[in-house]
């Protein structure tokens, strides 16, 4: 008898799973188009060139050591942070009602952010889009939310975003509802809305007095301008509205492993900060103590150095370049084949990701039959394509498709 008796085995966690798969398949043609983890031409992980150069820095610094960081976090990096998804001259920085919380990555921002919204808020009633990443409900889930439901997002046939109806569920979800957003490059459907959607969310969200809780995973990676990437966020500040914006460094820094985060919040009275403040080191004092300084160090050296930061744009702009190259070349090849139905969406959507339209049997043959690892929902890293692979790809889902 055991402590652990009766406990069910869980689903495995699709995306681990496939890759592991992937992993496993000793068939040389395999293709990996799983992860959302950017891949170079040659099919390798990057590791950007000024990242390294930083990190080399940092080595031969005699001033650093591996002190404890403050409950909070890295001080610098928490302002870059902040100030890259809300710019320099965000009215919310000036007026002083902005801050950032170093965290573990995307995730651990969202996990704070959310705990803090439920047990110190007392906010119990998210809303996710249908679909969203897979980890979304899971957080907010275990962070104490006890009603996690979906606002419409995507219109399966059109392949857009459904704004009307994702207009209407948010103005039928009770107030204070938490509204969980992708601030630019949505996962998995890879369509954002446009400016005049988001101006329509907002307004909804303002009349019916919701909150808006941003998750950009993916600065960057959308257009290739981190800035134009933010653009809903900014603009949700302009309108005046208090939020939380949860960032991750792990794709615009290729620092997957290094779980640098960080919450961004904005507040519309600056007197309520030291209240906050204070509760939310209690909430991270509970879960991870302090951060990891690493990763926070790298990308503070580099956002805060011109040249450095010059150059991290720059490796922004070839990875987003590539993707966008790929998705026009699969696109090509799939109407050159003739293959049915249509194929415009591949260079319509934006980020790493294509919600292909592949259902989940054809889903099914691609990796049967050809070793093509893609998930059930028909979604694709876009950034496992590459200039070797891309013919064999385009003829198997051609094939599949038929
Ligand atoms: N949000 C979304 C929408 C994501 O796709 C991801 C990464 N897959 C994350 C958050 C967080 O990732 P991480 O914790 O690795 O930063």
């Amino acid at each position: 008898m055991s402590f652990f008796s009766g406990i069910p085995v869980a689903p495995p966690i699709e995306v681990f799973h496939r890759n592991k798969q992937y992993l496993d398949e000793k068939a040389p043609e395999k293709v990996n188009l799983t992860i959302g983890a950017y891949r170079t031409n040659e099919g390798v992980p990057m590791v950007l060139p000024v990242v390294k150069q930083a990190e080399i820095e940092l080595a031969n610094d005699s001033s650093l050591n591996h002190e404890y960081l403050p409950v909070l976090g890295h001080e610098g990096f928490r302002n870059a942070a902040m100030e890259l998804v809300l710019g320099e001259d965000s009215p919310a920085i000036k007026e002083k009602r902005a801050f950032g919380i170093q965290c573990l990555s995307g995730t651990g921002s969202l996990r704070a952010g959310a705990e803090f919204l439920a047990g110190v808020v007392g906010l119990k009633t998210a809303y996710v889009s249908q679909p969203t990443w897979g980890n979304h409900k899971l957080v907010f889930k275990n962070a104490g939310f006890t009603a996690i439901n979906t606002y419409t997002y995507w219109n399966a046939e059109k392949r857009c975003v459904n704004i009307d109806q994702l207009v209407d569920d948010l103005d039928n979800a009770p107030e204070k509802s938490v509204i969980i957003l992708h601030g630019c490059a949505h996962n998995p459907t890879g369509m954002d809305p446009t400016q005049e959607q988001w101006k329509r969310i907002a307004q909804v969200i303002k009349k019916r007095n919701l909150f808006p809780f941003f998750d950009i995973a993916y600065q960057g990676f959308a257009t290739g301008d981190p800035n134009a990437d933010a653009w809903a966020v900014r603009y949700f500040v302009d309108q005046g509205l208090e939020m939380v914006v949860a960032q991750s460094f792990a794709k615009n820094f290729g620092l997957y492993n290094e779980r640098v985060g960080n919450l961004t919040v904005v507040v519309n009275d600056k007197e309520v900060i030291p209240g906050f403040l204070s509760q939310m080191s209690l909430v991270i004092r509970a879960n991870w103590s302090n951060p990891p300084a690493h990763g926070a160090q790298v990308v503070h050296l580099v956002l805060t150095n011109p040249d450095k930061r010059q150059q991290w744009m720059d490796s922004i702009k070839e990875m987003s370049g590539r993707i966008k190259t790929m998705r026009e070349a699969l696109r090509t090849k799939l109407e050159a084949l003739g293959t049915p139905g249509t194929w415009n969406h591949i260079t319509e959507q934006i980020g790493m990701f294509s919600f292909t339209g592949l259902t989940g049997a054809q889903v099914d043959h691609l990796i049967k039959a050809y070793k093509i690892f893609l998930l059930s929902d028909g979604r694709i890293n876009i950034c496992g394509l590459n200039t070797s692979n891309i013919d064999y790809v385009a003829n198997a889902i051609d094939r599949t498709v038929r």
